[in-house]
This record gives C-alpha cells, structure tokens and sequence, in this order.
C-alpha cells in the first residue's frame, strides 16, 4: 500500500482510473473528466502518446498534450495517468502526471523501465499481453531495482487462441499476483475484453477476485472515440460500473 495525495493505492478502498483511450482535445478530455470525477472516479487516464499496430493511424496528441493534462488537473483535480512510450520523454511528461503508465507492450522495455523506476513516480506497469506472471515479477524488478517501490501491476488481458473477444482477461494471474507480489494489483476490463457490452461484467469479476483498481476506457459517445471505441463504454455504463462495483466491494469488505 502507498499513498499518492490522501488517496491510498492498495488499502481497503477499490480505485477507479476512467478515461478515454486517447486525448483527442481539449473539449473531448474535459467534458469526460467531469463525467467520470462526478460519478466517483478518482484517477483520469488519458494517452498522448498511442503505441499503435499501424504506424499510419492516429499516435496521440503526442507533447502537444501536455497542457491540456496540465489544464485537466487545474480543473478537476484528479490524479492523472498516461503512458510514457520513450524514455527521452520520462521526464517531461513526470511534470504533467501523477501516475507513469508503461503499456503491455513495453512491458520488457527494459531501459524505459529502469528510467522510469529512476523517477520515483509512482509507475503502473501493464502486463504484457504475451507474459507469464513470472516474466511480468521479473520485468517489475527493473523498476523496484532502481529503489523506487510505488509500483502497481495491471492485468490486461492475454492473448489466447480465443478470438471472440480481443485479449483474454486472466483472472487467474490476477489472483496470482495478489498472492504473490506485494503489491497493488489493478485490473483493465476494456482491454481484457475488447467488447464494450462485457466491460462491466469482466470489472465486476475483477473487484470480486480481489482487484485493488480498475482502469477503464469511458466516452459519452464512445463510437466517436478515435481508439479503441469497441471496448470503450458510455457515461451510463460508466455509472452502472461505479454502483454495481461498490455492492461487490462492500460483499467481500472493501469500499469504492
Ligand atoms: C492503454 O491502457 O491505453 C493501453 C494501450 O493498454 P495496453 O498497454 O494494456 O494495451
Ligand atoms: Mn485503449
């Protein structure tokens, strides 16, 4: 457990980290912060930089972002998360952020890793989505060896020779992590499905089995959103997850 603000990472409370996939604008990022901040959120997610399969489709904002994180925060006041791709990058975009997201597929970037370990932010490192939960330990020990312990693990979602949905949610390894890490283990539901009708369902599943976190895509018009819209969910699934996943919470004695 460790504490960013007054908001404890791993205590009794269930963190909720909502957001689009990607910071399109300034508009699209505001009018979501105030969705998800109004119905409990306490954590903004939000790319600038998109580490995409085809390099000719839409890679973020990229730097250019970088006020308009500054302009959420002076806004809403919520802590903010985004994925650092390059190392050169680390320390700007540490300005600008509260939380360093290193995506599943840097997850064995290894000198990312140690830069960003170097920062002393506290970093959430994906799962990749072709790791065992030992190459994932391993690959944590890049961070924490650089003496910087405010790590969170996320399960995202493997790839399996099942094709119906885009990745398959382990909840499995994300037990195995509870059991075994020490430390907070979160859970991304949108890109553990890739369906948006099964994203509050797979959060459910995740908060029961344990999950210190979720981390999901929110939009209020989700098919707009220029990444990721099939696994992105609207305001109102959005609320639905907030007042199903504090039942859940409050059954195996926990808070949301
Ligand atoms: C993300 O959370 O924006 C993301 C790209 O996820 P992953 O690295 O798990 O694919
Ligand atoms: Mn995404």
């Amino acid at each position: 457990m460790f504490k960013i603000d007054n908001i404890e990472i791993g205590g009794d409370r269930v963190i909720i980290i909502a957001g689009p996939c990607a910071l399109e604008n300034e508009e699209q990022a505001l009018r979501i912060t105030r969705i998800v901040k109004g119905v409990g959120a306490q954590t903004f997610r939000a790319q600038i930089f998109k580490p995409r399969t085809d390099p000719d489709s839409f890679q973020g904002l990229g730097l250019a972002g970088l006020p308009i994180l500054a302009l959420l925060k002076r806004e809403t006041g919520l802590l903010l998360i985004t994925e650092v791709l390059d190392p050169r990058d680390i320390e700007k975009v540490c300005d600008y952020c509260d939380i360093l997201q290193i995506g599943s597929r840097s997850m064995q970037n290894f000198p990312l890793l140690i830069e960003a370990g170097k920062t002393g932010k506290p970093v959430m490192l994906k799962r990749g989505m072709g790791a065992t939960i030992q190459d994932y330990l391993s690959a944590a020990k890049y961070i924490t060896n650089q003496g910087n312990q405010r790590l969170i693990l996320c399960e995202r979602g493997i790839v399996t020779f099942e094709g119906y949905t885009r990745n398959t949610l382990d909840i499995n390894g994300l037990m195995a992590l509870k059991d075994i890490s020490g430390f907070p283990v979160f859970i991304d539901p949108s890109h553990g499905t890739g369906r948006r009708e099964m994203v509050v369902r797979a959060a459910l599943a995740g908060i029961a089995a344990g999950a210190d976190g979720v981390m999901v895509e929110v939009h209020y018009d989700p098919d707009s959103s220029l990444v990721d819209a099939k696994q992105t969910i609207s305001s109102e699934q959005f609320s639905e997850l907030m007042e199903k996943g504090r039942s859940v919470a409050e059954a195996i004695g926990r808070s949301m």
